[in-house]
């Protein structure tokens, strides 16, 4: 897996810092920008 993309923006890591967590037993990635609205939301 080479590329990383914010699951709600769909931003790569070129252009943003992604935080990965795990949902449902996946690796998934949130951006910086979203994670406000990811948490609350
Ligand atoms: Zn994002």
């Amino acid at each position: 897996m080479s590329e990383a993309k914010c699951s709600n923006c769909g931003r790569s890591d070129e252009e943003v810092k992604l935080i990965q967590y795990r949902h449902k037993g996946k690796d998934a990635f949130v951006c910086v920008h979203c994670l406000p609205m990811f948490i609350h939301g």
